[in-house]
């Protein structure tokens, strides 16, 4: 079993539109955007994050905004939904927040958790979970007071169709069954960035999910550094999944690989961080490009969609 990994590190998805992406995560959530640079493999789409006020690993949701991309289908193979962790006596802020500017918000017990599920305008399924054990501080920038911010990911649901493999290769990366209640088992690792909850929904019926704006794109887990990494890719390799090899993405180095259930998992390493190009009072201000595009910047900041701010 690994013991390297530390919980999530980001959560990535696909949006319909940028501008519209940016307000809801900064204006809505209270989120810190603390990057804007582009997709580095197709670099005239937008690659947004929002986290904390340094993109901590574990309270990281990115984006990438393909304009006017038809919406995604849910079903498995995918994650099913991300949730955020608030402070306790916040939910109903929440439930007041979210039913301006989100979609079928709802109140939920989830193993004995109170969170609020809501919807974005693409239709991707977040929640907010009242924890009263988290110690991280939230973004306060955007109106919202630390009593009520988000402080990072409580965890995501993984919906696949069969959870066994799942589950294995789950606790192998170090994760431990806690409960299981219905259709959905809690797995949770221990010494983690506080973004340590992964729930496993069995859903036989659904069909397999098509990706698009709603979607995600792909689930992150937080490793120390690159030697760290290199350890999880060999023990990956050594198991029989097929991994990609180191990948630098600037921020973070990067693997991926596929897990039985179909969703894509990336190893990412919480160096050199986000403020290795930008000082921490101005994290996501400025267009910043990978030294591979930098030739773009003239076409790309007259062509990507303007954010709002
Ligand atoms: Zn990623």
């Amino acid at each position: 079993m690994l013991h390297q990994i530390k919980g999530l590190h980001h959560v990535t998805s696909i949006a319909s539109d940028a501008a519209e992406t940016n307000a809801f995560f900064t204006q809505t959530l209270g989120l810190r955007r603390v990057k804007k640079t582009v997709n580095f493999d197709a670099p005239d789409v937008y690659h947004l994050y929002y986290g904390d006020e340094v993109g901590t690993p574990g309270s990281v949701m990115t984006y990438f905004p393909f304009h006017d991309a038809a919406r995604g289908q849910h079903g498995t193979g995918e994650v099913g939904e991300t949730v955020f962790s608030v402070p306790m006596g916040s939910l109903s802020f929440w439930a007041d927040r979210l039913g301006a500017g989100a979609a079928d918000v709802q109140r939920i017990d989830r193993f004995g958790e109170q969170r609020v599920a809501f919807r974005t305008f693409d239709g991707e399924s977040f929640a907010v979970t009242e924890v009263a054990d988290d110690s991280r501080d939230g973004w306060t920038g955007n109106g919202i007071d630390p009593d009520h911010a988000i402080r990072g990911f409580h965890g995501a649901t993984l919906r696949v169709q069969d959870t066994g493999a799942t589950a294995e290769l789950l606790q192998f990366m170090g994760y431990q069954k806690a409960e299981t209640r219905d259709n959905v088992t809690r797995f949770i690792v221990a010494g983690g960035t506080g973004a340590d909850t992964i729930d496993l929904e069995a859903s036989a019926t659904a069909p397999h999910a098509t990706q698009g704006a709603g979607s995600v794109h792909h689930i992150a887990f937080a490793v120390e550094n690159r030697a760290a990494q290199l350890e999880v890719r060999k023990a990956l390799l050594d198991t029989g999944y097929q991994v990609t090899p180191v990948i630098d993405r600037d921020y973070f180095w990067a693997i991926y690989f596929r897990t039985p259930g179909g969703v894509l998992f990336e190893v990412a390493t919480n160096e050199p961080g986000f403020d290795r190009d930008e000082d921490r009072a101005h994290l996501g201000e400025g267009l910043k490009l990978p030294t591979r595009h930098e030739s773009l910047r003239p076409y790309l900041e007259q062509h990507l969609q303007p954010l709002g701010d």
